[in-house]
């Protein structure tokens, strides 16, 4: 970078009077100061959705006045959403959080008290529950938006500090029957390939996702893909017309839940016409049904025979035909590099771990995997739902680095690099989040932490759970910048938090890519960083429980500085100890490192060295995944080290169509399926805040196709009562034709008590991964009246 004399008299005189005064002024990347009246650009990653995409936080003056995206990101190269362009108006609003707030019951008004006072009031509710009602009746339920460093900080002491594994977060709710099909078929958690596969692919295959909205810069390159080579093909599955819809070559728009019946039908023709790859299955294939049990190519071939296009088509309804069932088997196996995406479509199912095995299922018959351009890929809703939950031992069943709960040599493992004993860690799961507020229902709950989620708006059936949440049986913790509806209703202390960029961590988006977002500017005084609020917390229940172990969980973090130092030991505790020599290892992954990358590092990176290279770009092909280099158990080019194999083979799994736990009848005769608009983000907390994204879309509507609002008399805008066998929604319809016939659409962010689709959505879950099914439920739609004028609401 060149300077003018003007500019280098500038900086001169700034730092100058700076040193004077003490203060430390910005500094650029190439460690030039910028006078306080200059715009200085601070990197780090979007504070929203799961896509990672790089940006730049403008700051003057210590207030931020901008944001801009990084064209070096290989992520996003430099473009941003809406919602993500916007997201940092949220940080000076006026309704941040600054002081910590206490009401002894959930009936009484919130009080300003002091941070000490809060501390010592959580440590002990939380230290009396333990000694009252044993270690169990204590929970953590935290956030794929959470960092890792907090995630991770958080679990160590609920796990080795409180011995309960109690430690559940909302990507529950979203990822983890995408957890569960990726263990389940590949052995490993998270994608093989990542975004760098778009512009190799030549057919991609989008089932179950709107990304368009809810994903909207990788949706960009899809797009950008299809522009510019018109002959790659794109297909689309959903019952639902969408921006997603609308660029692909074929759509297959079909009644919900019918898709599995579609993937073995594509499967069904893939064998029949012989358009699989003989030879990747022979050398890397084992096939399972039920429980892992072994079968045959024969018996899957069996199985599959009555899966034929005419069969599927039939069950699918809507307006799939056989014909099309064969031609878009025939491009995804016969492409140069399939690749797929999906998202909650699939894994909000009641059999969201199959639907996930059965995309998994093509990619393996067509050996559509680890060539260029071929992926099967999970698109991830939140920011740190990998990196945090899913790496960092965010859910009940799992510890830091991908390891389970229930194997003692994996908890061993923790214990040591944690310094504990040994059977300190449970060896039992804890409660999954459906279970967890069942729980506080049953009142077996007396202290609970909610970190930056809201679930009394996101959980399904969500009037069921607010009951036992509302009542004064659990104490609950909830750190947040902004008041919730879970503040309002369930908390008793609440303990105001700095927001991105007011503190340094580091977030692992849908790609494996862990990328480092440094502290640019000072929380709102009275805002402090939850590492720095866990180890205050935490000395205060070793005090309280007098229990050395707990003071040994903070003990490597004590007397460091919260903005940098401190989450920094984290970071290095858990990248250096806890990822060392496991599937996700980030040992090369230093904060250092990230630092210097514009776009982070893709696991495994276990050296600095390869690190800085970015890291591998495809698991498990050697030559590019070290971890493939070194657990590589022949010469073959692949090797499948993951975790959950000890045959290191993929599994092809045999899985029938079945039915979602409700199915429209005479008394409900509608699907209601739900989902994301661009302009907002989850529980709207932050984007209802953001007048500009308020005033693109203030309040939720149903949307109905034109066929069904004919028949049943409603106009657009009409308002609209949608009833389900758990709850009542009222708002306006907006009449096209986007959901098929027979099925109408809401999305969920909407915080008003009326238009709160989660009263309506149904709690049946995945068995295997727990994951509830928001995405079907069954429901009646009338008509209440003409339009009505409305008024958004944010709490
Ligand atoms: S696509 Fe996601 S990560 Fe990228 S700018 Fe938009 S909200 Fe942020």
């Amino acid at each position: 970078m060149t300077q003018s004399r003007r500019e280098f008299l500038k900086r001169t005189a700034a730092l100058s009077a700076a040193a004077y005064v003490g203060v430390t002024l910005p500094f650029d990347e190439k460690g030039l100061v910028y006078a306080a009246s200059e715009t200085v650009w601070h990197r780090g990653s979007c504070r929203l959705c799961g896509v990672g995409c790089r940006v730049e936080l403008g700051v003057k003056n210590g207030t931020p006045v901008a944001l801009r995206g990084v064209p070096e990101s290989r992520t996003n190269f430099g473009y941003v959403c809406m919602k993500g362009m916007h997201f940092w108006k949220v940080m000076n609003h006026a309704d941040r959080l600054t002081t910590p707030l206490y009401r002894a019951s959930k009936k009484d008004k919130f009080k300003p008290i002091s941070w000490d006072e809060a501390l010592d009031i959580a440590a002990d509710k939380f230290a009396t529950a333990v000694k009252e009602h044993g270690n169990d009746s204590v929970a953590y339920y935290g956030s794929g938006q959470a960092l890792t460093e907090e995630t991770y900080f958080f679990q160590k002491m609920f796990r080795g500090g409180l011995q309960t594994n109690n430690v559940e977060g909302n990507p529950r709710l979203c990822m983890a029957s995408a957890v569960g099909g990726y263990l389940t078929s590949f052995g490993a958690d998270e994608p093989i390939g990542g975004y760098a596969d778009i512009e190799k692919a030549d057919c991609i295959f989008i089932i179950g996702s709107n990304m368009a909205e809810a994903h909207p810069v990788v949706f960009r390159r899809v797009m950008r893909r299809k522009l510019d080579n018109p002959d790659v093909t794109v297909i689309n599955a959903d019952p639902r017309i969408s921006l997603t819809s609308r660029i692909a070559d074929i759509h297959l728009q079909f009644h919900p839940g019918t898709d599995l019946a579609l993937l073995n039908a594509m499967a069904h023709v893939i064998v029949k016409e012989k358009l699989y790859d003989e030879a990747f299955l022979k050398d890397y294939v084992a096939i399972k049904k039920g429980k892992a049990v072994s079968i045959d190519f024969a018996e899957y071939e069996q199985f599959l025979e009555k899966y034929t296009p005419e069969y599927a088509a039939k069950i699918m309804g809507g307006k799939v035909t056989p014909d099309q069932i064969r031609e878009v088997a025939r491009r995804f196996a016969t492409s140069k590099g399939t690749l797929s995406f999906w998202t909650m479509g699939l894994n909000q199912r009641k059999q969201g771990v199959w639907a996930n095995n059965l995309v998994h299922n093509l990619h393996i018959l067509t050996g559509q995997l680890l060539k260029e351009g071929a992926d099967s890929l999970s698109l991830t809703g939140q920011p740190n739902a990998c990196g945090g939950v899913r790496e960092g031992g965010g859910l009940c069943h799992i510890l830091p680095g991908h390891r389970l709960v229930a194997k003692e040599k994996l908890r061993n493992q923790v214990e040591e690099a944690w310094g504990i004993p040994k059977g300190r860690i449970p060896p039992k799961p804890g409660y999954h989040t459906m279970a967890m507020f069942t729980a506080v229902n049953e009142k077996k709950i007396k202290a609970m932490w909610v970190h930056c989620t809201s679930p009394v708006q996101s959980l399904p059936n969500c009037n069921l759970y607010n009951e036992g949440m509302a009542k004064d049986d659990c104490f609950m913790v909830c750190t947040d910048i902004f008041p919730t509806l879970t503040t309002e209703l369930a908390a008793n202390l609440i303990l105001p938090t700095a927001f991105h960029f007011e503190k340094t961590g580091v977030y692992g988006c849908t790609e494996r890519r862990s990328q480092i977002t440094r502290k640019a500017i000072d929380p709102p005084k009275g805002a402090k960083p939850e590492v720095w609020i866990i180890r205050e917390w935490g000395r205060k229940l070793a005090e309280k429980l007098n229990d050395p172990v707990i003071a040994q969980c903070i003990k490597p973090f004590e007397g460091l500085e919260e903005g940098y130092e401190l989450p920094k030991a984290i970071w290095d505790e858990y990248s250096q100890k806890l990822t060392k020599g496991r599937d996700n290892d980030l040992r090369g992954a230093s904060y250092e490192v990230l630092e210097q990358m514009y776009d982070g590092v893709q696991w495994p990176a276990p050296t600095e060295a390869f690190a800085l290279t970015g890291g591998t770009v495809k698991k498990f092909v050697r030559g590019m995944d070290p971890m493939a280099d070194s657990h590589g158990k022949d010469d073959k080019p692949y090797q499948f080290y993951g975790p959950a194999h000890p045959d290191q083979k993929l599994w092809l799994w045999q899985r029938p169509q079945a039915d979602p736990e409700e199915i429209p009848d005479a008394e409900y005769p509608f699907y209601l399926s739900t989902g994301r608009i661009i302009d907002h983000w989850h529980t709207m907390s932050m984007t209802g805040r953001v007048k500009e994204l308020l005033r693109a879309n203030p309040y939720s509507y149903i949307e109905v196709n034109p066929a069904d609002a004919k028949r049943m008399g409603i106009k657009p805008g009409d308002m609209v009562e949608i009833t389900s066998r758990r709850g009542t929604n009222i708002m306006p319809a907006k009449v096209y034709e986007g959901p098929i016939e027979g099925m109408v659409f809401a999305y969920w962010h909407d915080q008003h008590p009326d238009r709160m689709i989660n009263k309506v959505t149904k709690d049946a879950y995945d068995p295997g991964s727990k994951e509830p099914e928001f995405k079907i439920c069954a429901c009646r739609i009338k008509r209440v009246s003409g339009p009505k004028a409305l008024k958004p609401y944010i709490v």
